[in-house]
């Protein structure tokens, strides 16, 4: 992946893009009762910060952030952990470009990852999975064990998701944003693939025009201003309970300087 790391961010400024992540997800259709997490490596690299269990996407505030050790035992925090910590643990381990991690059950993506259809390079959108989606078919179980964890992290090996089958997808970044960009757009992308696939046969571009649309379209400025869009978003809708208010974050954001 490409993605740049950003500029350096502390725990807290982290806990707080990993509760604006869920809720931004919630509203981009990854919500499932209480179910998926989002998480993100923190400041020191050796720890995960991640959202606790019992709690919808949309419901969780920077304060009930679970900071975990790679063995996934909790040092700080005091919610429920999710049992599937291990996928996020075992990613992190394998992946040391990987800053953030998402993993829900979308609606397209789920339904996408119960059949043999292969993503196709339909649009601008696809491009960003230009080099494909990795699979995971071992087992639609829960993925409780660090066994278990760590042949997700393999299946996913280099690629930026991985397609949970059965179950539902597991999408890294370097950044929380850039996580969350990539998991919104591969359900749009699985979306404009089940919509035309309706319409007739499909035309996708060839993987040197990916290429060639690629460098203008997936840059980390972008994914800045999209970020800033999705907060403002939540918080049109609604969405913004127990966050931080516009002008606190405004002050953040001066303060850690780009997203
Ligand atoms: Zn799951």
């Amino acid at each position: 992946m490409s993605d740049a790391s950003g500029s350096a961010r502390t725990d807290a400024d982290l806990a707080r893009e990993v509760a604006w992540a869920g809720r931004i997800l919630a509203m981009g259709g990854h919500g499932d009762y209480t179910l998926g997490h989002v998480s993100a490596r923190s400041a020191d690299g050796r720890h995960v910060l991640m959202k606790p269990n019992g709690l919808g996407l949309e419901e969780v505030t920077p304060g009930d952030i679970l900071t975990l050790d790679f063995a996934g035992a909790r040092v700080a925090g005091t919610g429920r952990i999710h049992l599937e910590a291990v996928l996020h643990t075992a990613v992190y381990m394998a992946r040391p470009d990987v800053g953030a991690v998402v993993h829900t059950h979308p609606p397209y993506t789920t339904a996408f990852g119960a059949t043999d259809a292969k993503l196709e390079l339909l649009n601008h959108d696809a491009v960003l999975f230009r080099d494909g989606l990795a699979t995971f078919d071992e087992t639609a179980e829960l993925i409780v064990s660090p066994e278990q964890g760590a042949a997700v992290a393999t299946a996913l090996g280099d690629k930026r998701a991985v397609v949970m089958r059965g179950h539902g997808v597991l999408v890294t970044g370097a950044t929380v944003p850039w996580a969350v960009y990539a998991a919104l757009t591969l359900e749009r992308v699985i979306r404009i693939q089940a919509i035309a696939c309706s319409l007739g046969a499909l035309r996708p571009m060839t993987p040197e025009m990916a290429d060639r649309v690629y460098p203008d379209k997936y840059r980390d400025d972008h994914v800045t201003a999209y970020w800033d869009y999705l907060i403002r978003q939540v918080r049109r809708a609604g969405l913004a309970d127990g966050m931080p208010d516009a002008a606190e974050t405004e002050r953040d954001r001066a303060h850690a300087g780009a997203v």
